[in-house]
């Protein structure tokens, strides 16, 4: 709220420049801006987003566990995983405590299948998103069991096709998106050694399109860009000479050219590219590959790349989580302090 672009002390001082000459339009433009601020000023006083926000996803939890798309909709692992990443971005004990951890781990449980896998609602289709969305739901509030991921990493590894990526289940087409999500579930749960590592660095096509084949498109700015700090994390481990301790293994200013340049909406928010209308899920995952194009962090190493105004730069992500460090930080550390299995009431967070 407090990062619009009309109260950024920042850019104010940038604001309707004269270049030393006071127009009629100058003054115009001034006035309207004024305008703008004050609106703004007055309803940010009676707004409380992050208390309403939290209200609505409490009204998207079942009763049974899982959050589901809209009040009174069916529980979905996809909705699961953004209810609980956006509350743990709003970070208040109110946000936390939506979560009835007790009921979700239930949910996750009963989701996952004999193979391995993880169905993404009940009844529904199994895909690699399912094993990612339940893995990082489940780590950010500290509900895993021990059980909860039997097979999955053996089922994920059965996914990586020949061309190095994985598809949304064994036998299906390498997609950008599927191959996040494999990579990101396998570091959740600990087993990356069983997938080919080289062999997904090697498909990387030099730009981020989804497929094979594909046009670029904005929003794999993050699926695929986001997955070059997991790889990079791997490939150290492993002692690999090659990488790098400066930059990941991609073009870092090239990709934050594509996003400004090509994938701004003149009136604000991101797109796939241009030509393609605006819409919310492109301007997440626009702005999160932004984020790690502008950000290298490995271990003690880190490096900034900010392309264009110091005013450009982001906050860095936790690249498995897609939420910032410091709301990770925070989320697992209040989840660390409440005991699931005890069956208490304690179960929405820890006690006081
Ligand atoms: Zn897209």
């Amino acid at each position: 709220m407090e990062d619009f672009r009309c109260t950024n002390s920042i850019l104010s001082k940038s604001k309707t420049p004269t270049d030393g000459l006071i127009s009629k339009t100058w003054i115009e433009q001034k006035n309207v801006e004024d305008s703008v601020e004050k609106c703004y000023s007055f309803f940010k006083n009676l707004l409380d987003i992050e208390s309403d926000v939290a209200q609505f996803l409490s009204k998207c939890q079942d009763p049974d566990g899982g959050f589901s798309g809209g009040p009174g909709q069916k529980p979905h692992l996809a909705p699961t995983y953004a209810a609980v990443n956006a509350l743990c971005i709003l970070g208040t004990d109110e946000a936390f405590n939506v979560i009835d951890r007790a009921s979700l781990q239930r949910f996750l449980l009963s989701m996952h299948q004999p193979d391995g896998s993880f169905t993404m609602h009940l009844g529904g289709e199994v895909d690699i998103r399912g094993t990612y969305c339940a893995a990082s739901a489940a780590r950010l509030t500290n509900i895993t069991t021990k059980d909860m991921f039997d097979g999955t990493a053996e089922w994920i590894v059965r996914c990586q096709t020949y061309e190095g990526g994985f598809g949304g289940i064994p036998g299906m087409e390498a997609h950008g998106g599927y191959a996040f999500c494999a990579l990101a579930a396998l570091v959740l749960i600990d087993r990356v050694h069983l997938c080919d590592i080289k062999g997904l660095l090697m498909s990387y096509e030099g730009g981020f399109q989804g497929r094979t084949n594909k046009l670029v498109d904005g929003c794999y700015s993050f699926w695929q860009g986001g997955s070059f700090p997991l790889v990079h994390m791997i490939l150290t481990k492993q002692g690999e000479d090659f990488v790098s301790a400066e930059r990941w293994l991609f073009h870092q200013e090239a990709l934050q050219e594509y996003i400004m340049i090509c994938c701004q909406h003149p009136h604000g928010g991101l797109l796939d590219k241009p030509g393609k209308p605006r819409d919310f899920y492109h301007t997440c995952y626009c702005l999160s590959g932004l984020s790690v194009a502008q950000h290298f962090s490995e271990g003690r190493l880190s490096q900034e790349y900010i392309l264009g105004s110091a005013t450009n730069q982001l906050n860095m992500l936790h690249p498995v989580f897609n939420i910032s460090i410091e709301a990770v930080q925070l989320a697992q550390n209040y989840f660390s302090r409440a005991d699931v299995s005890s069956g208490e009431t304690s179960c929405n967070g820890p006690k006081k």
